[in-house]
């Protein structure tokens, strides 16, 4: 990489993706694989915001050879950019997409019955895998609809590789989640005798990030693992049960572009949202809200770290832009950096932390990073 490239990267506003760190929890999630299955990265969404193409070009270095995403769009963009093996679209692509799929090599997941018979009708033959529905119910052929996943098995114009579900309440170890699970467990693992006894060679897939740190005996010849590769969870309480310990891979960063100081009664930013009760001095950072940085944080929910201090949110987060009170950091300029995800000095703010100030969970604050912000490894 030569400097023009890189000053252009760190420009304005960036992702640092930390290679090591991703290493990692590759490391670390494979070794609790159960037997036979393999790592295939849920990398939708940009790869919750990380960026998919540069993270699936480095789990290819480390050997990885399986992915989903959500979207026909985003698995052309990874095979655009030389990123091999499998790659299953989890999500719904469009008939008039179907040729696609086959020029890419793509294998498309089948959300119901209905949807199967779209894609046989299709003129040539399509790769993919039968979603079942074992009590999620957003897609997926019914689990009790045996003879349709068999009927689906025979169409003509499918090459069917894999069965699969999703566990959606795996995160929690309620009572009544746990046994919610075991029934979803129960059923596709009836499903998969019923399938290999009847001669079909097809994978079968269960886990997602919280499958295999949870339930990893529940088996399967494929991991679909997203957040957890990131090296987070979903929010901070869970953290309390996961067994290994993961490395975030991204951080955020933005520059400071001006520096003023202001006088009691004067306001900051739209709808005047904050107004100075001493002098203050307030920077301006190259980052907002068409970022990815939540306008949640506006008006001191949110902050950031300069110099290895935290500086708060004042007035609203606007759509490129977000002022931040600097009055006890010394000697802010423009250029100098401001933390939004990420260590600085002995501080650090976290997905978690982001998560929390703006009342979701870190895979919604993730997957917003990705779509203005240039991507740096490091
Ligand atoms: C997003 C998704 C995953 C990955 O989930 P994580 O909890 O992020 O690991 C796995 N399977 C399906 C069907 C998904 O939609």
């Amino acid at each position: 990489m030569n400097n023009m490239e890189k000053t252009y990267e760190q420009g304005r506003a960036w992702i640092e993706l930390n290679i090591n760190n991703l290493k990692h929890n590759v490391d670390t999630l494979r070794s609790l694989l159960p037997a036979g299955c393999v790592l295939m990265p849920a990398i939708k969404a940009n790869a919750y915001g990380h960026g998919a193409v540069p993270l699936a070009k480095e789990l290819n270095k480390m050997g990885v050879q399986a992915f989903c995403v959500a979207s026909v769009t985003e698995a052309m963009q990874l095979r655009e950019n030389g990123v091999v093996g499998e790659i299953l679209i989890l999500g719904y692509t469009h008939p008039s997409d179907f040729p696609l799929l086959i020029r890419y090599n793509l294998t498309q997941a089948i959300l119901d019955f209905e949807y199967a018979k779209q894609l046989d009708a299709f003129d040539g033959e399509i790769k993919a895998h039968i979603a079942v529905d074992t009590g999620m119910h957003r897609v997926g052929v019914p689990a009790e609809n045996l003879d349709e996943i068999f009927a689906i098995l025979n169409m003509k114009h499918l090459w069917v590789t894999g069965i699969y579900t999703h566990l959606c309440a795996d995160d929690s170890f309620a009572e009544k989640d746990v046994a919610f699970t075991k029934k979803q467990a129960a059923s596709i693992s009836h499903i998969r005798e019923q399938v290999l006894a009847a001669g079909y060679a097809v994978k079968v897939h269960i886990l997602g990030s919280y499958g295999l740190l949870n339930y990893p005996e529940l088996g399967g010849d494929y991991a679909r693992i997203g957040i957890a590769l990131n090296g987070v969870l979903s929010n901070r309480g869970h953290l309390a049960f996961c067994p290994v310990e993961l490395r975030p891979v991204l951080s955020v960063k933005a520059r400071v572009m001006t520096v003023r100081t202001i006088q009691p009664g004067d306001h900051v930013g739209y709808a005047l949202a904050y107004t100075a009760e001493s002098e203050r001095k307030i920077a301006a950072l190259s980052i907002g809200f068409a970022d990815g940085l939540p306008r949640a944080l506006s008006c001191g929910r949110g902050k950031v770290l300069i110099h290895g201090q935290e500086a708060p949110v004042v007035g609203r987060v606007c759509m490129d832009q977000t002022m931040v009170d600097v009055t006890d950091i010394e000697n802010v300029k423009c250029g100098d950096v401001a933390v939004v995800i990420g260590k600085s000095g002995s501080l650090e703010i976290t997905a978690y932390d982001l998560a929390e100030w703006s009342n979701t969970i870190t895979n919604e604050i993730l997957s917003r990073m990705g779509s203005r912000l240039n991507k740096l490894l490091i």
